[in-house]
């Protein structure tokens, strides 16, 4: 046969499956209870529009004479009531029998009248103008849409499958989301969660794949500037990344496709994790020095490392969800803090940081949450319960009233990781608590682990009684017990005053106004307020933070003049020693084999 006729039949070999292809799309598009369609036909007014297709004789779930379609008032992952509902406008809801009466019910509630129509057929706008990685945006350079803030559900279809179809605006040429694809741009929606779960890139991206653990893994960069990484070396730290992550539970990968989607442009950050995919967001410069690009894998080892950890292996309140309302939980120190220690541990086993980077790591959490007042008032599971109000509404009095579950659960994973490996003989660690929880809850029966089962599975491991650190010291406020946890692993750790007898006023200003008055300081004492503008100290003009301490000692006082709602008030403000400590671990290095194994297996060696 020549080749010109083995074209011929491979082109009609590639018709007749497309034309097959496409007729099952089609049947299955028509016996589908719902379908989503998504375009963006003038993307420089920042708006999606959204068509869904409700077939009623597919489904008995529905038995009223009216169906809700509501909007998410979150989305998992960001722990705040962002009322999605407010970037919709212009609903409509008609039959083929034409226009059909709605009503707003609530909030986030549109509800149809369907009068005995079954094919019920909703449109609606989206303004999409806030590039987070919680959020969707849409202008001439790119689509991003997050399922919680574009696509509506009907309450009674949150387990339905439905179909998702794309339609780029004319100027984008690739549609990156993690479902799987049944047509060009047409994909299969296992649920609404999982809707909500794969948030998609449209546009001109760059694509890079790589395979690894036997999972398709794609890179979609958007950046409106040219990158400065080497694709090769770029592929070959990702592989390293993902495959130090999933070391960490083991086993066969949960995953069969996995999308980054990583924003570059300047002053965006932070990322958000979804169960088979990512959406990363950093400076267009990441990759321009060895710190920054460290700092760049590390954000992408910690939301891949969440594909375990809370996207499967997870607190009961975190899945199925409620996108209505706020789902608590006491364990996002787990969900978050865990993910923090490990994105730092995973690049040490990756081998991209070394002993003493992870060192100043760990003694950068310990004195962030040791220096931080919010630390002696707040617990981290009452953080991890109130995040909806306190974590991501932060005020000026935050550092007094909160701790972090991000920095301090980290501190205690690693706090964990080290009585485990103590108590072990350098047997078991941290990764043995998650690999049991992950095995009983998730590969189970994936359901999420309750309080007590976290605590259980912790106690397991150690083969300790762990009652009073999570009583006095998770649950409470108690200080940790740093030098004997350490000690578990042949190291020490000093904790010491970095500035001792310095005096300390206890504020923060900035253009003379002052932005933060630290709990147990003079100024908190004695009378400074936030939005205090500083005028003098001991009767000279202000003019940095330095004239309230210069030539002064510990003990004296000064006198501030402040203006405060154009009033003019004098303060004497005791100078205290300023409590700042600094944290620094040292490896002993012992010859002792016992000592040297427990430390091989704390530092990965
Ligand atoms: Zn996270």
């Amino acid at each position: 046969m020549k080749s010109t006729n083995r074209a011929i039949l491979l082109l009609l070999l590639i018709l007749g499956f497309n034309s097959c292809t496409v007729a099952n799309v089609k049947r299955q598009m028509e016996n589908q209870v719902l379908s989503y369609e998504l375009s963006m036909p003038q993307p420089t007014t920042h708006y999606f529009e959204v068509k869904m297709k409700l077939d009623l004789n597919q489904t008995k779930e529905i038995s009223e004479n009216y169906v809700d379609f509501k909007m998410a008032a979150w989305t998992p992952g960001s722990y705040l009531i962002r009322e999605y509902a407010k970037n919709v406008e212009g609903f409509s809801a008609k039959s083929e029998n034409g226009a059909l009466e709605l009503q707003k019910v609530s909030k986030n509630t549109w509800r149809v009248f369907t009068k005995g129509n079954q094919h019920i057929e909703v449109n609606y706008r989206v303004y999409a103008y806030e590039l987070t990685v919680r959020t969707s945006h849409l202008d001439d350079s790119h689509g991003y849409a997050n399922g919680a803030c574009v696509f509506m559900f009907v309450p009674q279809l949150m387990k339905t499958k439905s179909i998702l179809k794309v339609i780029p605006h004319e100027t984008f040429e690739k549609v990156s989301v993690a479902l799987p694809e049944i047509a060009k741009n047409t994909f299969e929606v296992e649920d609404f969660d999982t809707l909500v779960d794969s948030p998609i890139e449209i546009g001109n991206q760059d694509i890079i794949e790589f395979e690894t653990m036997g999972v398709k893994h794609t890179i979609a960069n958007y950046s409106l500037q040219k990158l400065n990484y080497d694709k090769k070396e770029l592929v070959a730290d990702y592989k390293k990344v993902v495959e130090a992550s999933a070391s960490v539970i083991g086993g066969p990968h949960p995953c069969k496709n996995y999308l980054f989607i990583v924003h570059h442009l300047p002053g965006i950050g932070g990322g958000l994790e979804h169960l088979n995919s990512t959406t990363c967001q950093t400076s267009p410069q990441a990759y321009d020095s060895r710190d920054r690009y460290i700092g760049f894998l590390g954000l992408i080892a910690h939301e891949y490392f969440h594909l375990w950890n809370v996207k499967r292996l997870r607190p009961v309140a975190l899945g199925p969800f409620d996108y209505e309302n706020e789902n608590y939980t006491n364990m996002l120190w787990v969900s978050e803090g865990f993910t923090s220690f490990y994105q730092n541990d995973i690049l040490r086993r990756a081998g991209l940081i070394d002993e003493t980077k992870m060192f100043s790591q760990i003694a950068y959490g310990i004195a962030s949450i040791e220096n931080s007042f919010g630390n002696k008032v707040q617990s981290v599971t009452e953080s991890s319960w109130d995040a909806w109000i306190k974590y991501y509404r932060p005020n000026e009095n935050s550092n007094n009233s909160t701790v972090s579950y991000y920095t301090k659960g980290g501190v205690l994973a690693n706090v964990l990781n080290m009585i485990i490996i103590g108590e072990t003989k350098g047997e078991k660690s941290l990764d043995d608590v998650l690999r049991l929880l992950y095995k009983e809850k998730y590969l189970a029966s994936n359901v999420g682990f309750s309080d007590a089962e976290f605590k259980s599975a912790c106690e397991q491991i150690a083969g300790k009684d762990l009652s009073e650190l999570f009583e006095n010291k998770i649950y409470g406020t108690q200080t940790l017990d740093y030098a004997q946890y350490f000690n578990n692993v042949d190291a020490d750790i000093t904790i010491e005053p970095s500035t001792p007898n310095t005096p300390w006023v206890g504020i923060t200003v900035r253009n003379k106004i002052v932005t933060r008055v630290d709990r147990g300081s003079g100024a908190y004492d004695f009378g400074i307020n936030v939005n205090d503008e500083i005028l003098k100290v001991d009767g000279k003009t202000f003019y940095e933070i330095e004239d309230f301490t210069k030539n002064k000692e510990v003990g004296k006082t000064i006198k501030v003049e402040v203006k405060r709602s154009g009033v003019i008030k004098e303060y004497n403000i005791p100078l205290r020693e300023n409590p700042t400590q600094r944290v620094s671990i040292r490896s002993r290095k012992s010859d002792d084999p016992l000592a040297i194994k427990k430390y091989s297996k704390w530092m990965h060696l």
